[in-house]
């Protein structure tokens, strides 16, 4: 689906599909290089990072793995606790393995620094991270996030995996919803 295609909802674009496949190219470039023998573990969290790891798996020039974990925030509201619950785990053993996190947005970075200490808990040999987004007014906890695509201000963002109550997941691009898209769905 495509801007045009909803374009009575979407109030602008922030980042187009040319863009994404741009910046999605030169750094998985760069994976490829770092990663080479390594075989290495891709690890994304569902159901929001699906489109970055589909595009950016498809785009490095080595073999990995790709495995999926389903988590949950504590508590409801816009905000992430960073208490988080386990929905779906991942399905291979991590132990010993270089793992990449490939994730769609760092907001707060509490669900990302939990998941990274989930890893190292359970004995991953290396673990780094690529988020294609990040709020960086947002930023709660210190993550390190290595491979980094673009940074956006901090508004409410849907496509390219991202939803707002699980709509707007297949727009191609990233973009901000008309105001009255939120309020219609309170009214
Ligand atoms: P954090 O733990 O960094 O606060 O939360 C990150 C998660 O919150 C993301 O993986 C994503 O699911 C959700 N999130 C944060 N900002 C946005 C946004 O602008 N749009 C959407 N659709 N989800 C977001
Ligand atoms: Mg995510
Ligand atoms: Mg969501």
């Amino acid at each position: 689906m495509r801007i045009a295609d909803v374009q009575d909802k979407i109030d602008h674009e922030l980042v187009s599909r040319a863009q994404i496949e741009e910046k999605i190219g030169q750094i998985a470039a760069r994976v490829s290089e770092d990663y080479r023998g390594r075989d290495p573990l891709f690890v994304a969290v569902l159901k929001g990072a699906v489109n970055t790891m589909a595009s950016f798996s498809q785009a490095v020039s080595i073999p990995v793995q790709m495995d999926f974990m389903s988590l949950s925030s504590y508590g409801s509201g816009t905000e992430s606790s960073g208490r988080i619950i386990i929905r779906q785990d991942l399905s291979c053993d991590v132990r010993g393995r270089h793992i990449l996190i490939v994730e769609d947005i760092v907001d707060s970075g509490r669900t990302l620094a939990w998941l990274v200490n989930e890893l190292k808990r359970r004995g991953a040999a290396s673990v780094e991270i690529f988020a294609l987004l990040e709020k960086p007014a947002r930023r709660e906890v210190d993550v390190d996030v290595k491979y980094h695509g673009f940074d956006i201000p901090d508004e409410f963002v849907v496509g390219f995996g991202l939803d707002y109550d699980e709509r707007f997941r297949n727009l191609d691009s990233i973009a901000v919803l008309k105001p009255e898209v939120y309020q219609g769905a309170h009214a």
